[in-house]
């Protein structure tokens, strides 16, 4: 089931050095890519059917397309590596073992842009990976693959990693361009887009590390050989990161479409334990939960994942045997995102606070049956009135947990015979 396209230089030692990485194919596609037109190179991609990598799944190459022509401004790219959605640990694999193929995936979305100064945008804690990520841009220019002459070429690139401070809500594209701009990261309301009014007020591109990283492999093999894996709407492959209740938790990559089950059995272990399965998390902690039935007929990939009303998101996939208590993973869930929040919109800044007051107090044992339908009318009254997603990014899981395990939260009510309370007391 797995295939090592992105992955293909994983298990070599010292991949991350360009010796290394040069030996197995780093920056051959370069030959080829300056001998196309910046167009072309926008045509094949939007015909492989790449779709951004970092949740939202938006074609990379429409993406491009957005960018207004014949404006007299620069264009910028930056790498969206704030990777810190909960069960998600995709990228810091290819910023590791394979840094080169980010940087050549830079040096080909750049010439079809027409860009010439680049940001990666790294996340806080990521302190080694960010050393070997360094190293590597480093190497590129001594090696003349990035600077005024790009691999002897007419055409300059300029590569910067810029570190966030430990704040998940920058990994939203507009909160991410506030940073590197040197203010507090926080979301801008839109429109304008990016593409139109981005860093610094120019036209920026913002695309996820997997998504850039992906390019070498299209424009050295073609979008037809990207669209053999996959099925006909999300092609190619992902590096899903498998946690929770499995025998063999660990970062694969598999072509899109597999089934959700044959994956967590055949690659992941199967459910640990000899343990029942409770319901998994399809694609970070933000995705809405599937139920077991659910999960017996999802396949990963956008479409069937919209079709069970989830998410593909991050492909981090989590696990959850029958021993989980889905009103403290709620509570955990919530936190996380009150705790994350910018506090901008009321709505976010005092809602999540509200919602997370009221899982404690049913956990406490002290909430009743009507505190659940306050979390309901709270999720109705937080989604979509708030300048970026990152609030639904809570509610939307918070209402499916609600509406597939209600059981489980009238268990800790007081007006429900509060079966669990005394576990929670304990
Ligand atoms: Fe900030 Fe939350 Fe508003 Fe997003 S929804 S801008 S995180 S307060």
């Amino acid at each position: 089931m797995e295939v090592k396209i992105l992955s293909a230089k994983f298990d070599i030692e010292n991949s991350h050095l360009l010796k290394t990485a040069e030996k197995h194919g780093a920056y051959s596609t370069l030959d080829k890519l300056f001998s196309m037109e910046p167009a072309d190179v926008i045509e094949e991609v939007k015909n492989s059917g790449l779709r951004g990598r970092g949740g939202a799944g938006f074609p990379a190459g429409i993406k491009w397309s957005f960018l207004p022509k014949g404006l007299d401004k620069p264009v910028y790219l930056t790498v969206n590596s704030d990777e810190s959605e909960p069960a998600t640990f995709k990228d810091r694999y290819i910023l590791v073992r394979d840094p080169h193929m980010l940087i050549e995936g830079i040096i080909i979305c750049c010439y079809a842009i027409g860009c010439h100064v680049s940001y990666i945008y790294i996340r806080g804690e990521y302190t080694s990976q960010v050393k070997i990520l360094q190293q590597a841009i480093d190497e590129a220019y001594e090696a003349g693959y990035l600077g005024e002459k790009v691999a002897g070429n007419d055409f300059a690139l300029e590569v910067t990693v810029h570190r966030g401070a430990g704040a998940y809500i920058c990994g939203e594209e507009t909160a991410l361009l506030e940073s590197i701009e040197g203010k507090k990261g926080q979301p801008r309301s839109k429109p304008p887009f990016p593409a139109v009014v981005g860093l610094y007020d120019c036209p920026t591109i913002i695309n996820n590390v997997q998504s850039i990283a992906s390019l070498p492999f299209i424009i050295e093999n073609g979008a037809d050989a990207y669209k053999a894996y996959g099925t006909e709407k999300s092609s190619g492959t992902h590096l899903f990161g498998i946690s929770g209740h499995v025998d063999k938790p660990g970062m694969y990559e598999l072509p899109l479409g597999l089934p959700l089950m044959e994956v967590i059995e055949k690659v992941a272990g199967g459910v640990w334990k000899n343990r029942q399965l409770k319901g998994v998390i399809p694609g970070g902690s933000s995705t809405p939960v599937l139920t077991v039935e659910e999960a017996k007929t999802v396949t990963l990939d956008y479409e069937s994942m919209a079709e069970h009303k989830t998410m593909f998101g991050s492909g981090g996939i989590v696990v959850l045997d029958e021993t989980v208590d889905i009103v403290k993973l709620v509570k955990n869930l919530i936190d996380f995102y009150h705790h994350e929040s910018c506090g901008q919109c009321t709505p976010c800044r005092e809602g999540l606070g509200w919602m997370l007051k009221i899982v404690k107090k049913l956990i406490a044992g002290d909430g009743t049956r009507s505190d659940i339908d306050l979390l309901v009318e709270l999720c109705d009254n937080i989604e979509m009135k708030t300048v970026c997603v990152l609030s639904a990014a809570c509610t939307m899981p918070v209402r499916s947990y609600l509406n597939k395990f209600r059981h489980e939260f009238e268990a800790y009510a007081k007006d429900e015979g509060a079966t669990n309370n005394d576990l929670a007391k304990e």
